[in-house]
């Protein structure tokens, strides 16, 4: 793997939904150690270039490597093998299963040798190692399962994590608890995916941002000069503004 192949390359990704075209040519690459983040309005096709990265969508056209592997055709549970964890827009957990217990399951879906030790890992990084590690999913406040989830897809001890806005249903705190995390996720090599509506956590997080409209990729950046030329074609800037 050189130093220039990031570790999930997607190029000219076009993806349908019977006749409408949802995804247009996107190319996105996510570097280890790197967030990148896709932003935009709602109907954009996000979800869609996520499923594409994840495998829950099959692309008409183009191509996703990891690690310089087509993985195109690839089902989801063998990318999660390889190494691409994701987490779903409304959280997905087994509601029977108890907090440790779904934790476990990401860690058996995971690459090989992700094993017990990373149960345990993950549990203390998402503050979920007292006493609510054996209570059952079900009926845990939305704060509590968004970490059960993002604990169950960090168990498979992933290179890549795709998240699919991460911050829809948090409160301030947990946002800023969120983003803390992911933080020290990229700063371990892990290569991160936001996809958000939340510009605040974007702005805080990213370093890099791309703009989706209609299917297509239409702007890209760092996040200071990306989410200022989307604020700035919202609301102009105040006339006689020094700075
Ligand atoms: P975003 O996540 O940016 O809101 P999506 O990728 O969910 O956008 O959707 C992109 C477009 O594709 C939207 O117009 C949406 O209505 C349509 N779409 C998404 N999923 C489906 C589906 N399963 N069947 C038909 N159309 C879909
Ligand atoms: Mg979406």
């Amino acid at each position: 793997l050189g130093a220039a192949e990031p570790v999930l390359r997607a190029r000219a990704l076009r993806a349908a939904y019977g006749g409408f075209v949802a995804l247009d040519g996107v190319d996105l690459d996510l570097p280890a150690g790197r967030v990148t983040a896709v932003v935009g309005p709602n109907g954009a096709g996000k979800s869609t270039l996520f499923h594409c990265l994840a495998g829950t969508v099959r692309p008409t056209r183009g191509t996703v490597r990891l690690a310089g592997r087509d993985i195109t055709r690839l089902p989801a549970h063998a990318r999660t093998r390889l190494g691409i964890a994701r987490t779903f827009q409304q959280p997905a957990v087994f509601p029977t299963l108890t907090v440790a217990e779904n934790v476990r399951v990401g860690a058996e879906q995971g690459r090989p040798g992700a094993g017990p030790g990373a149960v345990e890992r993950t549990l203390r990084l998402l503050g979920l190692d007292g006493p609510v590690r054996a209570h059952p999913a079900t009926g845990l406040p939305t704060g509590t399962l968004r970490r059960v989830e993002l604990a169950r897809a960090l168990a498979t001890g992933p290179r890549v994590l795709l998240l699919d806005e991460p911050a829809a249903g948090l409160d301030t705190g947990e946002v800023a608890a969120l983003t803390r995390i992911l933080a020290a996720l990229a700063a371990d090599g892990t290569a991160l995916l936001v996809v958000e509506h939340d510009l605040d956590l974007v702005a805080g997080l990213a370093d890099v941002v791309h703009v989706m409209t209609a299917g297509r990729v239409i702007a890209s950046g760092p996040p200071g000069s990306v989410l200022d030329a989307l604020g700035r074609t919202d609301r102009p800037e105040a006339p006689g503004q020094t700075d």
